[in-house]
């Protein structure tokens, strides 16, 4: 039986090989490989691509969320304010800097963070909002600035997930103060190792980030203050340089897959398809559905070769790493029912129609039999 795994991004690669390589050889001909050519040129590109004005590239997704927070000047004593459904670097960045994250809930149907649960947390400590684009669909955006606005806070926009998705015509990580994305290889535009932006209209922001990447100077061996080592590489750079140029094709691949799945799934009760809501153009990083009994049909679906993921199966409020902050079970339903509930299923760009059909139909079968159970 052939398996159909989540992702593989070899059949990317194998398409652009002769792209990737010529770049790849160019930069290791060239003989410059930490912030050359490539780098600059990326972040031009990248930049222009979303409507900002700035792009630094960093080393990691969770160093962009931590210098994001620096370049801000928050630190011990403030509170940053964020989804408890998310990737665990979201809240790490918050901690790294010596802030205090406070987690609250999501939207039941959207799986976003809730606009009115972050009205409700908000104390004279609190600096700043990290609404996370989860799955690849924006977070609600004009109801987080207006509150943002009312209370002087920034927004870092979590676009990890996000890249080319859009709000009224607008991409994610124009839409608030600051924003982070990451270039881990299974993100929709993926390095070949690991990688991450910062983009802002910030000229103080982005020259901030530029120093703190390069440890915290502007002229070499003179140092304003502490900053690390979070260089973007050369040649991740041209590996990027490569891929930002076929993104919005593979973006509207995930989105026909996407498509292809909620029509497959229209008529079965029991499986909960995405919401799409007015004016978000989702770039689909994950699709993800909801469903009872969702380890047994996760275990069923192994055993017919199909790999699916669990995105998250532990809010944060609830990871051991957060105990000192007193969480527990029944302080937000309505993560702890997604983390439950959620299913992401294949979403390769190129997973060919013949696995897809095979996909949905094993899903339907199953879900149908386990809901009658
Ligand atoms: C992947 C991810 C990150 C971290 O990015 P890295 O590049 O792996 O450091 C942060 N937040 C979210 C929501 C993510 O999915």
């Amino acid at each position: 039986m052939k398996q159909i795994p989540i992702l593989d991004l070899r059949g990317q690669h194998r398409a652009l090989r002769d792209e990737l390589m010529t770049a790849i050889e160019g930069v290791i001909d060239a003989g410059q490989y930490i912030v050359g050519p490539n780098v600059g040129a990326f972040e031009n590109e990248f930049a222009d691509y979303l409507g900002a004005r700035h792009a630094i590239g960093l080393n990691s997704g969770t160093d962009a969320l931590h210098l994001a927070l620096r370049a801000l000047d928050i630190g011990p004593g403030d509170e940053v304010i964020t989804t408890t459904f998310s990737f665990i670097a979201t809240a790490e960045a918050i901690s790294i800097v010596g802030a205090t994250p406070v987690f609250v809930d999501i939207d039941p149907w959207t799986y976003q963070i809730d606009p009115r649960s972050v009205q409700a947390s908000i104390t004279s400590r609190t600096r700043a909002i990290i609404p996370v684009h989860l799955y690849g669909s924006p977070a609600p955006m004009s109801e987080i600035t207006r509150i943002a606005q009312q209370h002087g806070l920034a927004v870092i926009e979590d676009c990890a997930q996000s890249v080319a998705a859009e709000l009224e015509g607008r991409k994610t990580g124009t839409l608030g103060t600051i924003a982070a994305f990451s270039f881990f290889p299974s993100k929709n535009l993926g390095a070949c190792g690991d990688a991450g932006a910062i983009v802002t209209d910030r000229e103080d922001l982005a020259q901030r980030v530029r120093a703190l990447r390069a440890h915290g100077g502007r002229k070499k061996y003179y140092h304003e203050e502490i900053g690390l080592n979070s260089r973007l590489d050369e040649l991740q750079a041209a590996i990027l340089r490569v891929k930002l140029r076929h993104l919005d094709v593979w973006t509207m691949a995930r989105r026909a897959i996407a498509e292809r799945y909620n029509a497959g799934f229209a008529t079965v009760t029991g499986i909960r398809t995405p919401v799409e809501e007015p004016g978000c153009y989702n770039v689909y990083h994950q699709y993800t559905i909801g469903v009872g009994e969702r380890d047994v049909l996760q275990a069923k679906l192994r055993e017919a070769g199909i790999s699916t993921a669990v995105y998250y199966p532990l809010p944060l409020h609830l990871q051991p790493a957060y105990a000192m902050l007193g969480g527990k079970p029944g302080d937000m339903p309505f993560a702890e029912e997604a983390a439950r509930s959620v299913l992401s299923l294949p979403i390769s760009p190129d997973i060919s129609d013949e696995d897809q059909a095979r996909v949905v139909e094993s899903v339907r079968d199953l879900a149908v039999t386990l809901s009658a159970a």
